[in-house]
């Protein structure tokens, strides 16, 4: 199916992925892809309908007796091939996301590696599933853990990390015998695509992992699904306490992971070099897209002039380009509708009297004007009164916060509304210790600007960035794709001595 572009040219609508294969659209609703650095609109995608998203969830259903009872190591031979086919196709699947969400490529394959992480751990499921054994609890009984999967689950993806975010939910979903519904974002959905034809080619049961795109209809389809055991969601807050009421209110379980403001704390005695290039990496990378982007910078005490001295230059200086062009640093936002509303964020900080020291609003590309760039942008004298302090930009705008002295940059922190990720850069260990324990935010770094977990840790924030009770992938993620069972036995023999009205104790 094809329809027309914003110029006029035909593009291809794209399909959805349900029980092994690709499906067309039905629903008569699309929604466009763009190229960001082009601001073409490159493909349409189908938003589902409530019947689309029913046939999704009956093919996963249909698929989990099946691949349930099958065994955890096949399992997992599945995803070793899987993981073979990534690494195969590894800059195709970057080249991608370039395409339709404008981060720079070494950028995207940096998301595909993350991505790839997540699936090597799944590999490891049959030890992951391995549970507790008592022997002996009385007289011819033992006493086990089962881990068994939920069912039919689904996952709602967000648009920065179209691989990434939903590798952190369907490898160790389906390694622990569950089937999978995703529904990625809309914006860049054709990664997910690529990795459903990846995961057939890999020997993976037709329906156990399904694409269906589409908007709110889709998702509210999936909230309201009885056959939907659990669902995992990643976007913006709004939306993630939406998802953990409506779901939790009827019964599944969901972890819902929301948004973020994360704070880089200076101290004076940190090292400036290492300081300044982990806001300028943490702060314009991927155009300040990300959940652990930092976007607040806390000056403590003296070294306030300094940093800004020192990050100024180096913010004009960023090599803003097509993602694809190979010295690209930061490419354009995801769209025109986003860009604007960022450059609504940095007309409201000049209103409400933050220092602007680097205005990003007139930046254009040669040959790109019609792309979807913005200049990166750097506040000083930001207060936490700012509508730019208060909520989340998720674009190319960092706003540095002057603070006396550590308990100060402590305090700060802990008051804000978001706890996802934070950093502080000092040489001093003591300070360093007391910052990890005292700081009210799920995931900390220490000279270490985005402390990403790795695959076999766990991704999840406090507070109003996550909804739910379980953290993202790792051994959190096992936990949250299985219920447990205790299982107590005993052989005919130690059975048939007549019936027993007090509580059982060991005998
Ligand atoms: P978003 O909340 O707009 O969309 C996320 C998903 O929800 C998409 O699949 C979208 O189709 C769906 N959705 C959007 N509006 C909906 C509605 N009204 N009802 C039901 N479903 C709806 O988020 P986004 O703009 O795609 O992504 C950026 C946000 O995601 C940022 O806030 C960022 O911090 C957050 N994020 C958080 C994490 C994390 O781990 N905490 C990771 C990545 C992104």
């Amino acid at each position: 199916m094809s329809e027309t572009d914003n110029r006029g040219a035909r593009v291809a609508a794209l399909t959805h992925h349900i029980g092994g294969h690709a499906v067309d659209g039905t629903s008569d609703r699309y929604g466009d892809i763009f190229n960001p650095a082009l601001g073409s609109i490159s493909a349409r995608v189908p938003l589902a309908s409530v019947a689309e998203v029913d046939t999704a969830v009956a093919a996963a259903k249909a698929a989990f007796p099946a691949w349930s009872e099958t065994a955890p190591i096949k399992r997992a031979r599945v995803l070793f091939k899987f993981k073979e086919l990534l690494d195969r196709h590894h800059d195709e699947l970057a080249e991608l996301i370039t395409r339709e969400h404008g981060k720079v490529f070494s950028d995207a394959k940096g998301e595909v590696m993350r991505g790839i992480e997540i699936v090597e751990f799944a590999c490891g499921i049959p030890n992951l599933l391995k549970t507790d054994f008592t022997d002996q609890i009385g007289g011819g009984i033992d006493n086990w853990n089962l881990r068994q999967p939920l069912g039919v689950v689904a996952g709602i993806t967000p648009f920065n990390f179209p691989m990434m975010v939903p590798c952190w939910m369907f490898p160790v979903a389906i390694a622990c015998g569950n089937t999978f519904v995703l529904k990625p974002s809309e914006r860049d959905p054709s990664v997910s695509n690529r990795l459903a034809e990846l995961l057939t080619e890999a020997g993976l049961p037709d329906g156990v992992f399904n694409v269906v795109h589409g908007d709110k209809v889709a998702v509210d389809a999936l909230l309201a699904h009885p056959d939907v055991g659990a669902l995992s969601f990643v976007g913006s807050t709004p939306i993630a306490e939406y998802i953990y009421t409506e779901g939790t209110k009827r019964g599944k379980r969901v972890q819902a992971l929301g948004g973020a403001k994360n704070h880089l704390v200076v101290m004076p005695d940190a090292d400036l070099d290492q300081a300044v290039d982990a806001l300028i990496g943490a702060a314009y990378g991927s155009a300040g897209e990300r959940c652990m982007a930092i976007s607040v910078a806390v000056a403590v005490g003296h070294i306030a002039d300094e940093l800004i001295e020192r990050l100024t230059p180096r913010v004009q200086a960023l090599k803003i380009l097509n993602g694809m062009e190979a010295d690209a640093e930061m490419g354009p936002l995801v769209t025109a509708a986003h860009r604007s509303k960022v450059v609504g964020y940095i007309d409201a900080g000049v209103d409400a009297g933050a220092k602007l020291v680097v205005d990003g609003r007139g930046f254009a590309l040669n040959g790109h004007e019609e792309g979807f760039f913005l200049g990166g942008t750097l506040f000083d004298d930001v207060r936490t009164d700012m509508t730019i302090y208060r909520e989340e930009i998720f674009g190319p705008v960092l706003c540095v916060v002057r603070v006396p002295d550590f308990a100060s940059a402590v305090e700060l922190i802990n008051a804000n509304e978001f706890a996802n990720g934070v950093a502080c850069f000092t040489s001093d260990g003591g300070v360093a210790r007391a910052f990890a324990r005292q700081i009210q935010i799920g995931m900390v770094g220490i000279n270490v600007p985005i402390p990403v977990p790795m695959a076999w840790h766990s991704f999840g924030g406090w507070k109003r960035s996550l909804f739910g009770d379980h953290h993202a992938y790792g051994e959190e993620g096992v936990r949250f794709y299985t219920r447990y069972k205790s299982v107590m036995q005993r052989w005919p023999d130690s059975i048939g001595k007549g019936a027993e009205f007090v509580m059982p104790v060991a005998k």
